[in-house]
């Protein structure tokens, strides 16, 4: 396995200037939607693998929407205990895996530093306590609000539901497609949410509270402040305007969760044998937790790219992003 370090600043970084890994990259190219395709679809990438999660816990864990039609405590409470666990082995997994038995010690970890302790700008004066606190309580909450609120609305057919029991069909290639479409919505929605949540004001408020994790960890993924948990996971409302399944509903939710959890990792890839076997974090995130008014969205949309905001890990990008914000914030 070969480290390229070129920026001292990182204890790793991938090679630099980032590349455009998008499926926006070239439309044109069908050899690049053929290539993005494979390494997302085709290989065990973590959308295989939070699609193997969600269907576990579509099969095991959650009730089945039509059980729905009425609110009622049991299933609501049955959706919240679920959640719950779902996040917490995720997260706490991850946790244990890189920073208590410390499995790949610092190989592929982007920042040099270990979690902060004896901080009183986080709760409990402790990073990871203050995020778990703040994943398990309001993060698990709107993630149940916002499942118990679509199984309802599905329960009574108020909202449009596609049913693959039936012999193939089109909804068959709707129901496969959704998978592949889900992660791009998302993209979309997190990148505007972002940009609201970094209006000065919205920032100081609502924001500031997940940016104080700088060198973050698999419990930042979803440590946020509620509005700012209500504004991302309302990514899911797509599901009452688009014809969907349950299972894309759950796979969306797994993927706001678990799916922070694992790209707020602050490791590019888990190593078995010092072997890559699963990419995690990105680096395109982790230049957001360090330099702030850059990189709002992921790398699957363009939008960083077209509107300005993109830092490909150059010392140039830095001295642009400082500009920025001085401007934002003066
Ligand atoms: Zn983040
Ligand atoms: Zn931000």
């Amino acid at each position: 396995m070969s480290e390229k370090k070129t920026n001292s600043d990182w204890n790793y970084h991938p090679e630099l200037p980032l590349k455009d890994t998008s499926i926006f990259g070239d439309l044109r190219n069908p050899r690049l939607i053929v290539r993005w395709f494979t390494k997302n679809w085709l290989s065990l990438s973590e959308f295989i693998l939070l699609t193997m999660l969600a269907t576990t816990m579509w099969l095991f864990a959650y009730p089945s929407v039509d059980n729905a039609k009425q609110f009622q405590l049991d299933w609501v409470i049955q959706i919240w205990l679920a959640n719950f666990f779902l996040v917490a082995a995720v997260a706490g997994g991850l946790h244990w895996y890189f920073y208590i038995r410390r499995a790949q010690q610092k190989k592929l970890k982007f920042d040099q530093r270990d979690q902060t302790r004896n901080n009183r700008s986080f709760l409990f004066s402790d990073q990871v306590k203050d995020n778990v606190f703040w994943s398990l309580t309001s993060g698990v909450a709107h993630l149940t609000f916002f499942q118990c609120i679509s199984w309802w609305l599905m329960a009574n057919g108020h909202i449009p539901r596609i049913e693959v029991a039936v012999a193939p069909s089109w909804s068959w290639l709707w129901f496969f497609l959704g998978f592949v479409l889900i992660p791009v919505w998302s993209a979309f929605h997190f990148y505007w949410v972002h940009r609201l949540l970094h209006v000065p004001i919205v920032y100081k408020h609502v924001h500031s509270l997940h940016h104080k994790n700088i060198n973050i960890g698999p419990w930042s993924g979803i440590a946020m402040h509620p509005v700012e948990h209500f504004l991302y996971i309302s990514s899911l409302c797509i599901h009452w305007l688009v014809a969907s399944h349950p299972l894309h509903i759950i796979f969306h939710l797994v993927w706001l969760g678990p799916g922070a959890a694992m790209s707020h990792s602050g490791y590019e890839n888990l190593l078995v044998k010092d072997k890559r076997k699963l990419a995690l974090g990105t680096f395109y995130h982790q230049l957001h937790h360090r330099y702030f008014e850059c990189n709002y969205g992921n790398q699957e949309m363009p939008w960083d790219r077209w509107f300005g905001t993109f830092h490909d890990g150059s010392d140039e990008c830095t001295k642009q992003t400082r500009e920025r914000r001085k401007k934002m914030f003066s």
